[in-house]
């Protein structure tokens, strides 16, 4: 037999060789996806992903696509990696693709993402990937790459309705049911917080008292719900008028506490005069008037306390001046 024989043969029986290895490769494969599918019973688990970096080959359990609304009869036979970034939502392509540059790289143990991925409704899935370069080449570069995916849109979803649960929840904490402005709770905190930072950045807080004059006989004459028709149109005259400038909220019954901060006294007394007069001369109510009084004060000192305490001295000033003004 001579060489070119000889190289011959072992030539053929190195392919049938290579073919014979990569049929089980491809049975082991099979295997552990069908395993994958089976034996991990964790929520949302879409089993194993391979991924061949320089073929750019992705070997992975079907279930990953089936979750997205495919059949692997629809995906192509050899799938790329872009197979699955193509369909990542904009918002996500970026981080996704810098873990998975970082960890390329070398530069953390792990790439481990959350990403939404568009179903073939159009819908989006929420991933939650992790994996790592389980080869590298003698110069470092990766060469194959094994992970595992989980479906968290369950999860995700819940998550999202009990922030939407919570913001709403908030806002009713610090909502005056009756008014709609800030409560009593809620217009104290935000006093309490402009103390401190007037204190900090050296800036003037003017805190005022209203209270809606003669409000018991109104009560008294035209009824509790025409009252609370007048305290709810009263408070929104008020937040109107002071637009961006400051804060109202409702103290108590029918007097309401004004925060205006960083302005100084004279453009802080103009606006309150606006208010005051905004209710005296309002369109809210036909043939019968309606006045409010305030009493204010510049912070200098002190704790809330005090500073409600000096702005209440000013308001029963201006209820024993006569009423429908400001005092400071
Ligand atoms: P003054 O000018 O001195 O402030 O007299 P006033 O009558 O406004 O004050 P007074 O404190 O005697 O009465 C306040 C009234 O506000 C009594 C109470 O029934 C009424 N009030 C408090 N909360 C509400 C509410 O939520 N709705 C209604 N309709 N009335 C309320
Ligand atoms: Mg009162
Ligand atoms: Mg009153």
């Amino acid at each position: 037999m001579n060489a070119e024989k000889i190289s011959e043969r072992s030539k053929e029986e190195l392919l049938l060789k290579i073919t014979e290895q990569e049929m089980l490769i491809d049975e082991l494969l099979a295997e552990k996806a069908a395993e994958a599918k089976l034996d991990y019973s964790w929520k949302g688990n879409l089993g194993h992903w391979y991924w061949n970096v320089q073929s750019n080959d992705v070997i992975f359990n079907p279930l990953k696509v089936e979750a997205l609304g495919y059949t692997m009869g629809e995906v192509p036979e050899k799938v790329p990696y872009d197979f699955f970034t193509s369909k990542l939502h904009p918002d996500d392509f970026e981080p996704v693709m810098d873990n998975m540059r970082e960890h390329l790289k070398g530069s953390t143990p792990v790439y481990e993402v959350e990403y939404r991925i568009k179903a073939k409704d159009g819908q989006w899935k929420w991933y939650y990937d992790r994996g790592k370069v389980t080869r590298r080449s003698k110069d470092g570069a990766p060469l194959f790459l094994s992970g595992i995916v989980f479906d968290i849109t369950e999860q995700k979803t819940k998550e999202e309705n009990l922030v939407d649960l919570m913001s709403t929840l908030i806002e009713l904490v610090d909502k005056d049911e009756l008014t709609q402005i800030r409560n009593r709770r809620s217009i104290i905190r935000e006093l309490k917080a402009r103390i401190v930072e007037s204190a900090i950045q050296d800036y003037s807080l003017i805190v005022s008292m209203f209270d809606i004059d003669d409000f018991k006989r109104l009560n008294d004459t035209k009824g509790h719900v025409h009252g609370d028709y007048v305290l709810k149109e009263t408070a929104k005259t008020i937040e109107n008028t002071l637009k961006r400038k400051g804060c109202v909220g409702r103290y108590g019954g029918e007097e309401f506490l004004i925060l205006l901060p960083n302005i100084s006294k004279k453009q802080a007394i103009k606006i309150l005069e606006d208010c005051r007069s905004a209710i005296e001369t309002n369109e809210f109510l036909k043939n019968e008037s309606l006045t409010i009084s305030g009493g204010f004060t510049v912070y200098a000192q002190g704790d809330f306390e005090d500073v409600l305490r000096d702005a209440d001295k000013h308001l029963y000033k201006a209820k024993e001046n006569g009423k429908n003004q400001i005092i400071g």
